[in-house]
């Protein structure tokens, strides 16, 4: 490994420089020299929780959160997630499909979230469906019949496996809509089966549903009651507002089911930045990015609206509801080998979180969980260095650099995920669960318990 001895003189020229993107008002400093038994000892609740806001981040493995914190808020500064008081690691792998006693060591989001999901680990690719393809009763599918109100929030397209495996069972994670159940053909309405993602969403029919993806449900379904009709036609029929814009989200009526579609597919990137090369890049700093389509709401303003709606919809009941809320595109942009990308990501789901502890704050009978379904590419090298793959350095909220490396696919290929452990943390009711080491299935029984749900 070359280290390049330039970089003290690239970084003060760096730091002078103007930095874009506004550093968050939400870092809490540590308080690691404090004696925090008693605070521990409190923070231990069993007991059932009224509320399970389970947040999401895909890709969000230990070195991106660090890459956002050291960006964002210092190498030692606290990001919202940083605060939850307990937390421990979870193993994410998935198992093989022709023989599901192996394990498959690196996950996909769809196996993953089939094991939290569902409490059973499968192959890559699966939604919510055994390796046989049968498929499993679901922690929203099972809140839902208890009485809960539910939501699915995501950046991604709302068919994707994070939001999909709450809602539908596939057995290939791409059947999104009519048109795309080539590789589900026992699926398909028109072969009897129980339809596309989208269809299947409408149907389990979650009380509020926000992301991208309009496509798959402008799409004509092929067999069964609804035929001839589109997706949307059937979720209009069966009761949801329709909304598409973030003034239409705003508008809304928060006592009535929502389904909100914000974008043909994935919803635009917050920030942008250097491309990484395999001689690595001048210091420099990430912008905000202009070409965001202003009338998609934030991944904050949606965590923030489905809250709101659940909570209003639930008022008076002693059940109160289910959510998930999920920022994808911190993997896709691992994929994509952009730095900014996945780091105006992971910010903006750190402000979902500070969105989801503040509600909180004010009622201390909702377990919040913060986690990752698979760990991803991104590594912190040694500042100025190069690496077998791309490099890119940006420069810090301590004014300092850090070298990013992307090296698990030839650039520029797809990055790949990676088979380690990764964060999960909790507070409130149950959120003791999280400690030590975990399995990502064991989440399930988590919720299902916090819920009082019968599994
Ligand atoms: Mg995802
Ligand atoms: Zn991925």
């Amino acid at each position: 490994m070359h280290i390049n001895r330039t970089w003290k003189i690239l970084a003060t020229a760096a730091a002078a420089a103007v930095v874009a993107v506004p550093v968050a008002a939400f870092a809490h400093g540590g308080s690691g020299q404090d004696d925090r038994t008693d605070a521990a000892k409190h923070a231990i609740v069993g007991g059932k929780a009224r509320n399970v806001i389970m947040l999401l981040g895909d890709g969000m493995g230990d070195s991106e959160i660090t890459i956002a914190r050291n960006y964002q808020v210092g190498a030692s500064g606290r990001l919202a997630m940083d605060t939850l008081p307990l937390t421990g690691e979870y193993t994410t792998y998935a198992v093989q499909k022709a023989d599901p006693t192996k394990p498959d060591y690196v996950t996909d989001s769809a196996a993953s979230g089939t094991g939290w999901s569902t409490g059973h680990k499968t192959y890559n690719g699966a939604i919510s469906v055994l390796p046989n393809g049968d498929p499993l009763p679901t922690i929203l599918e099972l809140a839902k019949s208890a009485g809960y109100k539910t939501g699915d929030v995501s950046t991604a397209e709302i068919q994707d496996a994070t939001p999909a495996v709450l809602v539908s069972h596939v057995t290939d994670r791409s059947c999104y809509g009519p048109n795309t159940m080539g590789p589900c053909p026992t699926n398909a309405t028109e072969n009897g089966g129980a339809g596309s993602i989208s269809e299947q969403l409408v149907k389990t029919h979650p009380d509020v549903v926000l992301g991208g993806g309009s496509t798959s449900f402008n799409q004509v379904i092929k067999g069964g009651a609804d035929v001839g009709k589109t997706v949307f036609q059937t979720a209009s029929a069966s009761g949801y507002q329709l909304v598409s814009d973030a003034s239409g989200l705003a508008a809304a009526n928060l006592n009535k089911p929502i389904l909100g579609t914000f974008a043909p597919g994935n919803m635009d990137l917050e920030w942008v930045g250097p491309t990484p090369t395999a001689t690595g890049t001048p210091a420099s700093t990430c912008q905000v990015n202009a070409a965001r389509n202003p009338a998609q709401p934030h991944l904050s303003v949606m965590a923030d609206t489905a809250i709101k709606a659940l909570d209003k919809q639930s008022r008076g009941n002693r059940k109160g509801f289910f959510l998930q809320i999920e920022g994808a595109s911190i993997d896709k942009q691992d994929h994509a080998a952009n730095p900014c990308g996945q780091i105006g990501e992971t910010v903006e789901f750190d402000k979902a979180i500070d969105v989801a502890l503040d509600y909180q704050k004010q009622h201390p009978d909702t377990l919040v969980i913060v986690t990752a379904d698979h760990g991803h590419t991104s590594q912190i090298v040694a500042a100025g260095s190069t690496t077998t793959g791309v490099t890119a350095t940006l420069v810090t909220h301590d004014g300092a650099p850090m070298t990013i490396s992307y090296a698990t696919t030839p650039f520029p290929g797809s990055q790949q995920h990676t088979g380690t452990e990764v964060r999960i943390a909790a507070s409130g009711p149950q959120a003791a669960n999280v400690l030590g080491v975990t399995n990502q299935t064991d989440l399930f029984f988590t919720m299902a318990r916090a819920l009082g749900l019968h599994v």
